[in-house]
């Protein structure tokens, strides 16, 4: 069996990536959506173990020192990071992992992992994103300002990511993303067992043997 594909994606707060992740879940079985660790604290309808492990400081640094996370980073005052153990059992059972994560854990992929495939989630314009963020009523003010204003920061990296994604209608952009990785499966690189035999049957066929 081949090793399944990561797939890394990213995009503002409030570009409705959560929503994305959930319909390509419902609608494709062979993925396997990475939980994180986080130290900020859980929304309402949010619980630990689903949405985030919602643990403390001590704890999530203890696992850093432990190298039990496979990237981690700050993300307006709080930790954020990905379990490792999670994410290297589903791959090696050939399932396609998602990684949810912000810029800064997505380059430390790239870095680790560069067969990873990085994709960027973005709302059709700058404006939409004000108001969805508004619109979702769970942050105050302050919070909505911090990441509007972490947003135009990693604005700057899109061009790191190898796929842009418009958010305009949430089944398409899934399906999109779902094509997206289906063909990450076909790249030579990944399939040079298969290629190795095709190219030792053709041998046959040489001329003069
Ligand atoms: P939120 O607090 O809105 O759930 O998440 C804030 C940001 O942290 C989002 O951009 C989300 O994708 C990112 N994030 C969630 N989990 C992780 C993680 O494990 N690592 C990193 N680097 N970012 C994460």
């Amino acid at each position: 069996m081949s090793k399944g594909v990561l797939a890394v994606v990213s995009g503002f707060s409030g570009a409705g990536k959560g929503t994305v992740m959930k319909r390509l879940m419902e609608s494709h079985d062979n993925y396997a959506l990475s939980v994180s660790v986080t130290t900020r604290e859980p929304r309402e309808g949010e619980a630990d173990g689903r949405e985030y492990f919602f643990r403390t400081n001590e704890e999530v640094e203890e696992m850093i020192r432990r190298d039990q996370l496979l990237e981690h980073a700050k993300y307006v005052d709080h930790y954020y990071g990905t379990p490792r153990k999670y994410v290297e059992d589903m791959l090696a059972e050939g399932k396609d992992v998602i990684l949810e994560i912000e810029i800064q854990g997505a380059l430390q992929i790239k870095d680790k992992l560069p067969e990873a495939v990085l994709v960027f989630i973005t709302p059709p314009s700058m404006e939409e994103l004000k108001k969805r963020l508004i619109g979702r009523g769970s942050e105050e003010p302050e919070v909505i300002a911090s990441r509007l204003s972490r947003a135009s920061e990693e604005a700057e990296g899109i061009e790191k990511y190898d796929y842009i994604l418009v958010n305009d209608r949430i089944d398409d952009c899934a399906e999109t993303l779902h094509r997206i990785i289906s063909s990450e499966h076909l790249r030579t690189q990944r399939n040079i067992e298969f290629i190795n035999r095709i190219q030792e049957e053709s041998h046959i066929f040489k001329k003069g043997e």
